[in-house]
């Protein structure tokens, strides 16, 4: 495709509206770094109210007609949109770690969780297919259907440029709807790319928007009146904010927020998995996932030994450019965030918890003005502790020692986020009573990361989701969707003479 050019050079990134590309009238620009080296790479558009009103009045022009189009014509672009993501995966792939950071095989698997929602969009037909009831009352039939909202808006985060838009847009615009995505002004580039490779697949001009921006964009998104619904995840007091907001003007709403997730060890899980599983969810992806291990709950006497031999694979981690095949894990988004994280590292040692692996200050060699700290293990950490508290989104794990499952799970419990969990056992019953009593949305037993597949629906608990529907799956459709009720009867069935009665079954 020969439009990828734009995102590998250093041309501004900018808005994507009714099917074209359009530079904002507003010259306000701000940078968008490569964090492996900590140069600027390019620099993406701020828009404002006007460029929203622009995007929400293509999208609004193309509402009627593609609401009408039947939900297998959508299914087969939708198809065609799968197969070019397919065909694309290493190019967008790349455009993620070159804005990102994250190692470019964890920037394939990104694409990959991406394209499961595209595929589950595909499904459309079936999804929106109603309930029938026949003679409800003689001669009188009722059905159920689900249409489309109208214009609908996403917001998302730096942290999955590609998955996280892909929660949304896919369903939206299967299910009838469309769409104006706002993408994180930290990595823009991935989301024009798919507006391009969606368009190549035949989607019809003003289906699909973005506009690039920070808050101003996202306020003229939330007060816009043509705006039926708003998905957001970012964190929790943003997504606090957009739902009070969006709620306010009377849209409907979803916002995943921030997270903690605990990993329970108990007694008996195998040590060289439970290790491996630590490793990967702390570390992976620096930290920066929201449904990364932050907290390692040990129980008992295999507390030493854990902390012994995630210490040392902590030590030896391949820190490198995301593009190093070699490479398990990447710079940190922004110098901004790196300071963040290891400011918490500061705040960790002042607190008293013990410092067993000192991320701060990593340098690579030949990357040395990249943004790159190394893997940090914290021990003795307490639940008074902000380390503890509140989310770092960064490489730093903080073990906790408990004496037993009950004592891991009222800890769990009394955290205020609630999105991803995890016990590592070998016992069945202690699996079950993990995951009955656990008050967190997405559990894991031996499963460190337990993202839901693109059929299930992904949504945490508490301070990690403000709305009561998950992100994609058949809550999705929902989401995007309302319920209409047709009740009819012809006239050969209809009794003569008014009724003042309540109708009831006859
Ligand atoms: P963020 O909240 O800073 O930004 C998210 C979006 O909100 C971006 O598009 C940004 O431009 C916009 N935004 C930022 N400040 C705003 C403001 N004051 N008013 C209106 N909009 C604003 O989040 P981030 O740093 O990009 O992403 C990391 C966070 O996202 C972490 O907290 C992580 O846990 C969370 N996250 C949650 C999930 C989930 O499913 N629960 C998934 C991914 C990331």
């Amino acid at each position: 495709m020969s439009s990828t050019a734009a995102f590998t050079d250093n041309a501004d990134v900018v808005n994507y509206i009714n099917g074209s590309i359009v530079t904002p009238e507003s010259t306000e620009k701000q940078a968008v770094f490569n964090p492996a080296t900590g140069q600027t790479a390019r620099h993406v558009v701020l828009s404002g109210a006007n460029e929203v009103n622009l995007a929400v009045s293509a999208a609004k022009a193309a509402a009627e007609d593609w609401a009408n189009v039947p939900p297998i014509r959508r299914a087969r672009i939708m198809n065609r949109f799968l197969a070019l993501m397919h065909e694309h995966t290493d190019t967008l792939a790349a455009i993620i770690t070159a804005e990102h950071g994250k190692v470019f095989s964890d920037a394939q698997g990104e694409v990959a969780r991406g394209i499961d929602v595209i595929e589950f969009a595909c499904g459309i037909p079936q999804l929106l297919k109603g309930d029938y009831t026949d003679q409800v009352s003689t001669g009188i039939d009722n059905w159920t259907m689900r249409q489309p909202l109208g214009v609908v808006a996403g917001i998302t985060p730096f942290n999955f440029p590609c998955m996280v838009p892909c929660w949304m847009f896919p369903v939206a615009i299967a299910a009838g709807n469309t769409f104006v995505l706002k993408p994180s002004e930290r990595d823009p580039s991935a989301s024009l790319f798919m507006a391009r490779l969606f368009k190549e697949a035949g989607l019809p001009d003003g289906v699909f928007n973005v506009v690039q921006g920070g808050k101003p964009a996202v306020d003229a998104i939330l007060e816009h009146p043509d705006v039926a619904a708003v998905s957001f995840v970012g964190s929790t007091p943003i997504a606090h904010y957009i739902s009070e907001r969006a709620a306010h003007f009377g849209k409907r709403v979803q916002a995943l927020g921030g997270a903690k997730n605990h990993m329970v060890v108990m007694p008996d899980a195998d040590i060289d998995r439970t290790v491996d599983a630590l490793i990967g969810a702390a570390y992976g992806s620096a930290g920066e996932r929201c449904m990364a291990i932050s907290v390692a709950v040990l129980v008992g006497d295999i507390a030493d030994t854990i902390i012994e031999r995630v210490a040392e694979r902590a030590k030896q981690l391949v820190i490198a450019d995301g593009m190093n095949p070699k490479a398990e894990m990447g710079p940190i988004v922004t110098r901004q965030s790196l300071e963040k994280i290891e400011s918490y590292i500061d705040i960790g040692v002042k607190e008293g918890a013990t410092l067993v692996v000192d991320g701060r200050g990593h340098k690579v060699a030949g990357n040395e003005e990249g943004f790159f700290t190394g893997g940090t293990l914290f021990d003795n950490v307490t639940p008074d502790m902000r380390i503890y508290k509140e989310e770092i989104f960064g490489p730093v794990l903080a073990c906790i020692r408990v004496k037993d499952l009950g004592e891991a799970i009222n800890l769990i419990n009394a955290h205020e986020f609630g999105n991803g969990v995890s016990c590592f056992t070998s016992d069945g019953h202690t699996a079950r009573e993990f995951s009955r009593r656990i008050l967190v949305g997405m559990v894991g037993i031996n499963v460190p990361i337990p993202v839901p597949m693109a059929w299930h629906g992904f949504g945490g608990w508490k301070k990690s989701l403000f709305g009561d529907m998950h992100a994609y799956g058949e809550e999705g459709v929902r989401f995007y969707t309302r319920q209409k009720s047709i009740m009819q009867r012809w006239p050969q069935s209809i009794d003569k003479g008014a009724e003042f009665a309540m109708p009831t079954a006859k």
